[in-house]
């Protein structure tokens, strides 16, 4: 039911200026930062008028959430140009846009290697009992995928309020050799701060968390260098 025949079939075969940046045609960027399970969108809305040069995509599963993001930014972006006679730029979300996509499935189909330097996984969905593990959005076979796409000293990003969901998350990256942890205030003190507080508080499932009074554990990694064996 992923209806395979709608995805592309290499990041290459895709238009991102025609299909979703038409702001940014002729500059032949690709998207840089990736939230896979952008749900509502909150992230991407954040983030994008702090990065106004970089091209954000999220990656929904849901139809109909999918179509609310695509309204969303539609929306922002036509009442943001109208605004750009004033104070606002005109390019004012033009560097955001969502696809409906099974990223378990599909990521490379949409990122060429070494492309990202930001993924996110917010509040991923828990699959709590161990016969549904495999069913979660980090494991070793995509992990690999993950490294594929990311450029060496890009980030990571993942957020939940479950904790053993935390804990696999955290272990599997850390098991895995193009990944490194790095705590938040080293995070900080490279000017990611603004990323990490979006991170914390920008989407609908980390509100949902505040509003329950429920922690949240926040575990980043770098991708680094591929080490050469001696
Ligand atoms: N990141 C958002 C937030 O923090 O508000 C949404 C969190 S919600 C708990 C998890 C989201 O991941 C849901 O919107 C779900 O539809 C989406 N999702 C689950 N599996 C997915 C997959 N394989 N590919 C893309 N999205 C997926």
């Amino acid at each position: 039911s992923d209806h395979t025949l709608d995805y592309p079939s290499a990041p290459e075969h895709i238009d991102w200026a025609a299909d979703h940046f038409p702001a940014f045609s002729g500059t032949g960027k690709t998207p840089e930062f990736a939230d896979v399970g952008c749900g509502f969108g909150g992230l991407l809305i954040t983030l994008a008028p702090l990065f106004p040069d970089t091209l954000m995509l999220g990656m929904e599963i849901r139809v109909q959430v999918t179509q609310y993001v695509q309204d969303r930014i539609t929306a922002l972006r036509a009442t943001s140009s109208v605004a750009s006679t004033s104070t606002l730029t005109p390019t004012a979300y033009q560097n955001v846009s969502v696809v409906r996509a099974n990223a378990m499935k599909f990521l490379p189909n949409y990122f060429s290697k070494h492309s990202l330097s930001s993924l996110f996984f917010l509040f991923p969905d828990p699959h709590f009992k161990s016969r549904k593990h495999k069913a979660r959005i980090i494991s070793p076979t995509l992990l690999a995928e993950y490294a594929y796409v990311m450029r060496p000293g890009g980030i990571v990003y993942t957020i939940t309020d479950v904790r053993d969901l935390h804990d696999w998350m955290r272990s599997h990256l850390d098991a895995f050799p193009l990944f490194e942890s790095v705590d938040e205030e080293t995070l900080r003190l490279e000017g990611k701060g603004p990323i990490l507080d979006a991170v914390y508080t920008s989407t609908e499932e980390g509100k949902k968390v505040e509003r329950n009074k429920g922690e949240k554990w926040l575990a980043c990694f770098r991708r680094i260098e591929a080490t050469r064996r001696n």
